[in-house]
C-alpha cells in the first residue's frame, strides 16, 4: 500500500483565515481576518492563573475539569443563561469550544450523518462534522437580518441527519437567533429526533438592547441539546484554550470520555484563573466590554459604509459582512486581495462561510481590536472611498 493521506485529511482544506493572515503579514498589513481579540485580559482572570501556577497547580485536572472551575461554571449557566447543570455530571471542561465541540462530534456523530449549519457558517464547524466523517447540508439565510424559512430547514433534512448546529450570536454573520426562531428549530428537532448542537462562545456580545437565548433553556430542546461555549472570546484569552459543554447526563459522560483520549485536560492553572474571574468579575465588567464593542462596531460600520462597501450590521459578535460588489474581482477572494493591496487591510472572502458561491460578493471584517489599530483601519478604509 501507497504512503498517503487519510480520507479525512484530504477532505479538510486550511481555513481561508489563515492564508489571509499569512499574506497580511507579508505587506505588514492590518489584520481585520483573524478573530483574535487583541484587548486585555480582565485582572482576576491573570492573577488567578498567576496564583495557581505559584501554587503548583501542576498536574492533570479531572478528565471534565477542576471542581472549582465546573461550579463556577454551573452559577453562570443557571444566571446568565437559564440553565440548570450539575456541575458533577453535566459539564465538561476542555480545550476551549472547539475542542468541547470536537468531542461531542466524537461522541454523538457516526460516519455518513448529516449536520444541519445555518449558512454563511464558521468553518471550523463544518470541518469538526467532517472530520468525524459526518458530512453538513445547508439552510440559506437571508440578509440584511440573516433571516430562515421553516420550509428550507425541513427541506433539508434526510434520513441521514443527526443534527442541527446553532451559533447565536453568529460568526461571520453577527446574527442573535430570537425565540420564535429556536422555537421553528425545536419543534423540528423534536419531530424528527434530532440533536441541537449550539456554540454560544459569543454569548456577550450583542448589540441593541438584544439579551441572550440559549436554546437549551426552552424546555422544548433541553433534553436534545448539547450547549457549546468557553471563554477565549468574554476574557480575551484565545490562546489559553478553555471552553466546556453542557450535556445532560447521559451524552456528556461519553463527551467527557471523548475528552479524556484527546486531550486528558484543559490546562490546570489557567482552569483557576478563568474559575476567578467568573467568580470575582461583576456584571459591570460584561456591560464595560460590550460598550466598548458596541463603538467598535459603529466606527467600523460607519468606514465601511463612507468606502461604498455596505455592511451588514451585526446584532451579535465581533465580524460584520460587507458588500464589497463593487470593487474589482470575480470572487471574495480577488476582491480581498485587491482591498489587502490598496489598503493594507486583511479580510476573510466570504467563500469560506458558503458552500456554493454565494460568498463572492462578500468579505469578514473583525473588529475584535485596539482602538488604534482599528482607527486607522477605519481611516483607510474611508480613504479608499475617496
Ligand atoms: N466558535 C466560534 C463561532 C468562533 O468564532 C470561534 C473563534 O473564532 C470559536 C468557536 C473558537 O473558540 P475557542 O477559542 O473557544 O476554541
Amino acid at each position: 500500500m501507497a504512503l498517503g493521506l487519510s480520507c479525512r485529511a484530504q477532505r479538510i482544506t486550511q481555513a481561508e483565515i489563515r492564508t489571509m493572515t499569512l499574506e497580511c503579514e507579508k505587506v505588514g498589513g492590518i489584520n481585520l481576518a483573524q478573530g483574535v481579540c487583541d484587548t486585555d485580559v480582565p485582572l482576576p482572570v491573570r492573577r488567578g492563573a498567576q496564583d495557581a501556577i505559584e501554587a503548583g497547580v501542576n498536574s492533570y485536572t479531572r478528565f471534565d475539569g477542576l471542581a472549582e472551575l465546573r461550579r463556577a461554571i454551573a452559577i453562570k449557566m443557571r444566571d446568565y443563561n437559564g440553565i440548570d447543570a450539575d456541575p458533577e455530571t453535566e459539564i465538561t471542561v476542555s480545550a476551549g469550544s472547539t475542542g468541547a465541540f470536537y468531542c461531542a462530534c466524537l461522541a454523538l456523530l457516526d460516519p455518513g450523518d448529516e449536520v444541519i449549519l445555518f449558512e454563511p457558517y464558521y468553518g471550523y464547524h463544518l470541518n469538526t462534522i467532517e472530520a468525524v466523517g459526518a458530512s453538513g447540508a445547508y439552510v440559506r439565510m437571508k440578509p440584511p437580518d440573516w433571516s430562515f424559512s421553516a420550509y428550507d430547514l425541513e427541506r433539508a433534512i434526510t434520513s441521514r441527519t443527526k443534527g442541527i448546529m446553532i451559533n447565536t450570536p453568529a460568526n461571520p454573520s453577527g446574527k442573535v437567533f430570537d425565540r420564535a426562531e429556536l422555537e421553528v428549530i425545536g419543534e423540528v428537532a423534536r419531530r424528527r429526533d434530532l440533536f441541537v448542537f449550539t456554540d454560544e462562545i459569543y454569548e456577550y456580545f450583542l448589540y441593541d438592547g438584544r439579551r441572550h437565548l440559549s436554546p437549551a433553556a426552552l424546555p422544548l430542546l433541553a433534553d436534545r441539546t448539547i450547549t457549546i461555549s468557553g471563554f477565549s472570546k468574554t476574557y480575551a484569552i484565545t490562546g489559553w484554550r478553555i471552553g466546556y459543554s453542557v450535556a445532560p447526563r447521559r451524552w456528556a459522560e461519553v463527551i467527557g470520555h471523548m475528552n479524556d483520549l484527546v486531550y486528558v485536560c484543559a490546562p490546570a492553572p489557567l482552569q483557576l484563573g478563568v474559575a476567578r474571574g467568573l467568580s470575582e468579575l461583576k456584571r459591570s465588567y460584561y456591560e464595560e466590554s460590550l460598550r466598548e464593542y458596541s463603538g467598535k462596531r459603529e466606527r467600523i460600520c460607519s468606514a465601511l459604509t463612507s468606502a461604498g462597501m455596505t455592511p451588514f450590521v451585526p446584532q451579535g459578535a465581533y465580524y460584520v459582512l460587507a458588500d464589497v460588489s463593487r470593487l474589482p474581482g470575480e470572487t471574495g477572494k480577488e476582491r480581498a486581495m485587491h482591498l489587502l493591496q490598496r489598503t493594507g487591510i486583511a479580510s476573510v472572502p466570504g467563500e469560506a462561510f458558503y458552500h456554493d458561491d454565494w460568498g463572492h460578493r462578500l468579505v469578514r471584517f473583525c473588529f475584535a481590536k485596539h482602538d488604534a489599530e482599528l482607527d486607522e483601519a477605519c481611516r483607510r478604509l474611508r480613504h479608499l472611498g475617496g
